[in-house]
C-alpha cells in the first residue's frame, strides 16, 4: 500500500484531471520501451541471489472463533529461526495494535508463548503493544535453530482502507499474525507503528506454511499455492497454502467468485468479492483486473527480471475502493482505478516483495520504486515530474510522515518517482534500467538500505546526484 495508500494516494494528489473508472477503449498507448542496447557499465550479475538457506520456518495456524466467525481468528505460530548473530529474545511485531487499526476495532493479543515475554508499546500502547519479545533463558549464538511457539487472538477491525477489515460476507487480513521482526546482518527491527495509513513492517523471507479455517460457505485465497479445503465439521473447513520465500502472510475469504488463468507463465487467481460484484456483473471486475495484470507482469518482467513467486492473487474487495495492498503474491485491489492501482501494486511484488526494505525507516525504497514501475508502464512521467521541485526530502521515515501526513504520498510517492525518472534520464535508461536489474538480483529476497542503491548506482553519478538531491540518497 502499500498499503497503504497505494496509488490512490499519488493519484488524489496528482492526477485531478485523470480519468477515473474509464477504462482504454483499445490498446494503452506505448509505455516506455526496456532498454536493451548495449550500456557502458560494468557487468553485473542478473539472475536473483537464492533464498537464505537458513530463513526461518514459520507454521501458521489461523482458526476460526464459533461465537463470533470471520470476526475474530484465534492463531497458533511456530517459528523455527536460525539468526546470523547472537540473541538473547526473540522479537515479534503485532502491527494490528497500531494506531489507525485500533481506532477500527482491531486487536491482536499473545494468549500463550513458550518462553517469558516482555511487551514494548512501540506506537501502540501498553494494553496493545506493537511489540512483544519472547526472552530465551540464555544467550543463543549465531548459527544455532531457536524454536518457538505461541498462540495468539487477532479481532479484525471493521470494514476499512487497510491491509485488514471484515464486511457482512468478507474478512481479510495481512501481517495478521506476530511477524518475526529480524533482519540478517542488522538485527531486530523495532521500529514504532504510526497511525499513519502506510506500512511500517519489515521482516525477512520465510518458509511459510500457512493453514486457514474458515466457515464451510467461504472461499479462502492467501498468497500461496493453495490446496483444496478439508472439511473440518459441520461448519468449518480448513485451508492450506505454503508459500517458500515470503516476508509476510496475506488471506482473504468470504463469498467470493474464483477465475483462474495463466499470464506471462504465472498461475493467476483473481477473486472477486461478492459485495463488490457477482454474477455476471462479476466480469466487469475480471475483464480489466486481468487485463491489468497480464499487461503490467508483461512489462515488469522485462523491466526487472522474472516474477518472484509461485502464484499471484489478486482480490478485489469492496473496501479498498481506489487503493491498493501489496503482499507477496497477493494484492487487494478495490474497485476502479485498476489502470493506475495493479501496475502499481504489481510493482511492490520486486520493491517489497523481492527486495525487502525497512519500510518505517525507508518507506520511499518501495513505494516510490512502485510508483516509479506504474510511471513507466502507463507511459504516464508527466503525472509525477512536478513534484521533483517541490518541497520535502524523499528519504525520511514513517515517524517523520506522521507529523507531516499531507505531505507523504506527494513527496513520498510522486516526488521520489519523479526522482528515479529523472536519474533514469540523468543516467541513460539503458544504463539505469541494466544497474537497476542488477540491484535487484543482488538483493533479491533479502532488505535493502539506500546505501545498497547508491552502491548500485555509483556507475552513474547523474543519477545518484538526482536522488541526493531530492534527499532520497544521503
Ligand atoms: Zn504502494
Amino acid at each position: 500500500m502499500r498499503r497503504a495508500l497505494a496509488a490512490a494516494v499519488v493519484a488524489a494528489l496528482t492526477l485531478p484531471g485523470c480519468t477515473v473508472g474509464v477504462r482504454r477503449s483499445h490498446a494503452k498507448p506505448s509505455p516506455s520501451p526496456v532498454s536493451t542496447s548495449p550500456v557502458p557499465v560494468p557487468e553485473c550479475a542478473t539472475t536473483y541471489a537464492k533464498p537464505d538457506p537458513h530463513r526461518p520456518k514459520i507454521t501458521l495456524r489461523f482458526d476460526g472463533d464459533d461465537e463470533h466467525p470471520g470476526e475474530v481468528v484465534h492463531g497458533s505460530e511456530t517459528v523455527v529461526f536460525t539468526p546470523d548473530q547472537a540473541i538473547t529474545e526473540v522479537v515479534f511485531r503485532l502491527w494490528p495494535n497500531n494506531p489507525l487499526a485500533r481506532e477500527h476495532g482491531a486487536s491482536m493479543t499473545v494468549d500463550r508463548a513458550s518462553l517469558p515475554t516482555r511487551t514494548e508499546a512501540a506506537g501502540g500502547t501498553d494494553d496493545h503493544p506493537t511489540l512483544v519479545a519472547l526472552t530465551l533463558p540464555k544467550p543463543s549464538p549465531a548459527g544455532r535453530a531457536v524454536t518457538v511457539s505461541l498462540d495468539f487472538t487477532f479481532a479484525l477491525p471493521k470494514s476499512s482502507v487497510d491491509r485488514w477489515g471484515r464486511t457482512a460476507n468478507t474478512y481479510w487480513w495481512g501481517s495478521g499474525h506476530p511477524l518475526l521482526a529480524w533482519v540478517r546482518g542488522q538485527g531486530w527491527a523495532t521500529d514504532p507503528a504510526v497511525g499513519l495509513l502506510g506500512e511500517t513492517a519489515t521482516s525477512e523471507v520465510a518458509d511459510y506454511d500457512v493453514s486457514v479455517e474458515a466457515p464451510s460457505s467461504y472461499t479462502v485465497v492467501g498468497n500461496g499455492v493453495m490446496d483444496e479445503p478439508m472439511t473440518t465439521g459441520l461448519r468449518w473447513r480448513r485451508w492450506h497454502f505454503h508459500n517458500p520465500a515470503a516476508r509476510d502472510v496475506a488471506v482473504a475469504y468470504g463469498r467470493m467468485s474464483l477465475r483462474h488463468s495463466v499470464v506471462s507463465g504465472i498461475p493467476l487467481t483473481v477473486a472477486v468479492s461478492d459485495e463488490l460484484a457477482s454474477g455476471a456483473d462479476a466480469e466487469t471486475v475480471f475483464g480489466p483486473v486481468t487485463e491489468n495484470v497480464s499487461e503490467s507482469l508483461r512489462a515488469h518482467v522485462a523491466r526487472f527480471g522474472k516474477f518472484p513467486f509461485a502464484a499471484l492473487t489478486v482480490v478485489a474487495l469492496k473496501p479498498i475502493a481506489s487503493a491498493g495492498v501489496e503482499y507477496p503474491g497477493l494484492v487487494m485491489v478495490g474497485s476502479k482505478r485498476y489502470d493506475v492501482v495493479v501496475p502499481h501494486e504489481l510493482g511492490h511484488q520486486w520493491f517489497y516483495g523481492l527486495v525487502g526494505d525497512d519500510q518505517a525507516r525507508d518507506p520511499w525504497l518501495d513505494e516510490a520504486f512502485a510508483t516509479y514501475a506504474e510511471a513507466l508502464f502507463n507511459d504516464s512521467a508527466d503525472r509525477y515530474l512536478g513534484a521533483l521541485t517541490s518541497g520535502g526530502r524523499v528519504g525520511e521515515p514513517m515517524t517523520y510522515w506522521d507529523h507531516h501526513r499531507d505531505d507523504y504520498g506527494r513527496v513520498v510517492y510522486a516526488k521520489g518517482a519523479a526522482a528515479l525518472l529523472t536519474a533514469r534520464d540523468e543516467g541513460g535508461a539503458a544504463a539505469f534500467d541494466k544497474l537497476l536489474r542488477c540491484y535487484v538480483a543482488k538483493h533479491a529476497y533479502g532488505v535493502v538500505s539506500p546505501a545498497d542503491l547508491a552502491t548500485a548506482l555509483a556507475p552513474l553519478p547523474k543519477a545518484v546526484q538526482v536522488l541526493q538531491e531530492a534527499g532520497a540518497l544521503p
